[in-house]
Order: structure tokens, then sequence, then C-alpha cells
């Protein structure tokens, strides 16, 4: 939890290079962050068990509520806020030190994934048992908000394969649940922690595809 408030992003940012930086959000790891030239042990990652457990008490009672013979919409209100109420300072803390990781980087960038959510709110989701339908919206929300708080810039690039690529020789590896190993030939990248390699990719597809939809100027 975190309430000191982010410094500002100077304007002599504004003559350096930028430096664009990955943000892959998920559920085992709430976020990962690197950036393009990614050093793996020097990226972000911030697991996201509590929040997982949370959920699975949110969907149980939602389940039993909605279950019941007699009208629960108003418990249902209550339970939801509660937990709600508990999630949201980590999703937040989370979305905080993404963005003050970005902030060592001369120039950040951030780049989140452009994932096509359905346009359905939290609570209408309230029910669905994939955690992540429900907690990558709200991460990304998060992320972007707190990164436009202290004007920098956010990016959306386009999200296929970047947790099946080779970080350092594009090629597509071989997935693991958490890990990614690629088998290129005289690739030095081996086994690597999936959601860091994805988060270098993010990053990566921002020279490919140009700077395009960016939310927030240095203005
Ligand atoms: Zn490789």
């Amino acid at each position: 939890m975190s309430s000191t408030p982010l410094p500002t992003t100077t304007s002599r940012d504004r003559t350096l290079e930028p430096t664009p930086v990955g943000v892959d959000v998920g559920v085992k790891n709430l976020v990962a962050a690197a950036p393009t030239n990614g050093d793996l042990e020097a990226s972000l990652v911030i697991e996201g068990d509590h929040v997982r457990k949370r959920h699975e008490t949110l969907v149980e009672a939602m389940q039993a509520l909605q279950g019941a013979k007699f009208d629960t919409t108003d418990g249902q209100t209550q339970l939801f806020a509660a937990l709600w109420h508990q999630i949201r300072p980590q999703v937040y803390d989370a979305a905080v030190r993404a963005v003050r990781y970005a902030q060592k980087f001369p120039a950040p960038t951030l780049v989140l994934e452009d994932l096509s959510f359905c346009e359905a709110t939290l609570w209408e989701r309230r029910t669905v048992d994939d955690v992540g339908t429900w907690l990558l919206p709200a991460l990304q929300q998060a992320v972007a908000l707190k990164a436009q708080e202290v004007r920098i810039p956010v990016t959306y690039v386009n999200p296929k394969y970047t947790t099946q690529q080779c970080h350092v020789c594009g090629d597509l590896g071989r997935p693991e649940n958490d890990t990614l190993e690629c088998t290129t030939e005289d690739c030095p990248v081996g086994t690597v922690c999936r959601d860091r390699s994805a988060a270098v990719s993010i990053a990566q597809r921002v020279d490919r595809e140009g700077m395009t939809e960016v939310i927030g100027h240095h203005d």
C-alpha cells in the first residue's frame, strides 16, 4: 500500500530517447515489468496470491447467493463492495509500483497489451470463475491511470504471442506454466520466467509498431 505520491516526470526528460517499459498483467503475477533491452534479473514482478484467494472467495459466495431461493441482490452488492474494497488497494499498489519502476528509466513510456475485453463491468463479471477476465482489465486500468497522473505516456500494442515469443531471438518458444523455453539453436536464453520475458516482448513491440494510441503527453 502506498500513500506517498509519485514524483512527477520532469520536462527535461523530453529531450531523452524514450524508454519503452513493457507491463504484462496477470493472475499469478499481477504485474511483470521490464524495459526493451530487458535484463530479466532486474525486471519487476509482483505476485498475486492474495488477490487470487480473495477472488475465489468472492466467486464462491456470489454463486451461493445466486442459488438462493430468495432475492439476494442486496447481499451480493454488499459482499461485492466489501471484497473489492479489500482487493482494490492491492491492484492500485501493483500499479503504483509498476509506474515507479518505469520512472527509474529515462523518458519512460509504459507499454500495455491491447487486450480486447468485453465491456462488462466488474459487477457484471462478479460470478465469472476465471479471475483473469475480472482482474486483468482492472490492473490495466489502474496502471494507465497511475501513469497518467505522473504524465508518463501509455501505449498499447498487439498482444499476439507475447507470452510465447523469446524476448531475445523473437522465435516462438515452448511455454510451460510459468516458464518459456527457447529452443532456437544459438540463442542463449534457455528457460526463463514467462511473465518477465513477456514484459520485454511487449516493450519491444513499440519499436516495431511505432508509438500509436499514446495517452498523455509530456506537455
Ligand atoms: Zn531465443
